[in-house]
């Protein structure tokens, strides 16, 4: 019989008739994963298309995201964002993966599709997304990646599959630069830090600049010191400086980048559109991306006036810039 639960209105009224016994349920894994802005932009969007679903947070220690991810076939649960440390994990325990997912290995998306589990990765497509909201697409243009994690691979892998001419990438150990940089095939290279200078598009992904992690490290001077060492006089304009980082809104690196003259992008577009992907892909509706951003922003807003953010910076819209 087909399953027609959450199609019905998700009722806006009383306490108690909702959720009810036909509410689909979707959910975020992870560890920690009490801070996350998953379920802010899922279940704004949820509510907006006037889904019968409901969207959780469920804190699932490391080394048990695989049993979480099988878990979803018994519980009935048709999607689940997969976040640190379980993308890998959760990539084993799928039966299938897209063939972004099997080529970084991870999963940031698990589609529960009638008892199948099919892994995805929409953080290099949710990037991309962000720089299309800038009016900036990759094709043809050279890229400078800092950092060689996980979230420097799906870029990379997403910038060249967007059509980057070259994808540097540069990072404390240069064997992770090489292997990050390899998922651009022929089109990247390890390559250090001071070749911004010929870039179109400089991006962050390493932590440096996040609130409370890496911050107010700065050199002798006082002038807060950027990701790898980066020399501000190698950023200027017609480059698009981009940042993974969201809080703060402007990262060092984003107040160099504009002080020279670049333009620049912080990291709330890509969660933004990485969310958008997935909602799209569990319910096969085109997700409303800017109500998405506005919950996103209310609540960062909200967590900054609380203290628990620390300083944000100047808040942007990322979908609608100005
Ligand atoms: P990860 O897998 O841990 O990788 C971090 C990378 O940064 C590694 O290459 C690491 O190098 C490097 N790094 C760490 N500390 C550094 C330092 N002090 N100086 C220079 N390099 C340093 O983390 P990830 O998942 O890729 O995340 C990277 C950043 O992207 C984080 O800020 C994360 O919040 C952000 N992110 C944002 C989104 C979004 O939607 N906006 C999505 C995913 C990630 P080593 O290997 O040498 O340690």
């Amino acid at each position: 019989m087909a399953d027609t639960r959450g199609h019905g209105p998700r009722p806006g009224g009383s306490l108690g008739a909702w959720p009810s016994a036909t509410t689909v349920l979707a959910g975020v894994i992870g560890d920690p994963v009490e801070h996350s802005l998953s379920p802010v932009l899922h279940n704004a969007a949820m509510v907006e298309l006037g889904l019968d679903w409901a969207y959780v947070a469920f804190p699932v220690p490391a080394g048990r995201g695989g049993r979480a991810v099988e878990a979803m076939l018994d519980l009935g649960l048709r999607g689940l964002s997969v976040t640190m440390p379980h993308k890998a994990m959760a990539a084993a325990a799928c039966l299938r993966l897209t063939a972004v997912a099997e080529r970084l290995g991870v999963v940031n998306t698990v589609t529960n599709l009638n008892g199948e589990l099919v892994g995805d990765s929409t953080d290099g497509a949710g990037f991309v997304d962000s720089l299309a909201d800038q009016g900036w697409s990759p094709e043809g243009k050279k890229c400078l990646v800092l950092g060689a994690g996980g979230a420097a691979r799906a870029v990379v892998l997403a910038l060249a599959e967007a059509g980057a001419s070259r994808v540097t990438v540069a990072a404390r150990q240069a064997e992770q630069a090489a292997a990050a940089a390899a998922f651009a095939g022929p089109r990247g290279a390890p390559g250090q830090p001071r070749e911004a200078e010929q870039a179109d598009l400089v991006v962050n992904a390493t932590p440096v600049g996040m609130a409370g992690v890496g911050r107010s490290s700065t050199s002798g001077d006082g002038v807060p010191s950027l990701p790898l060492g980066l020399s501000p006089d190698r950023l200027g304009p017609g480059q698009l400086v981009a940042d993974l980082i969201y809080a703060p809104a402007t990262t060092p690196l984003l107040a160099v980048a504009r002080s020279r003259g670049a333009d620049t992008c912080n990291g709330l577009g890509m969660l933004i559109h990485q969310a958008a992907r997935q909602l799209r892909i569990w319910t096969g509706r085109e997700a409303p991306v800017e109500v998405m951003s506005a919950a996103a922003l209310r609540e960062l807003r909200k967590r900054a006036e609380s203290g628990s953010l620390g300083a944000l910076g100047q808040l942007e819209d990322p979908v609608r810039p100005v």
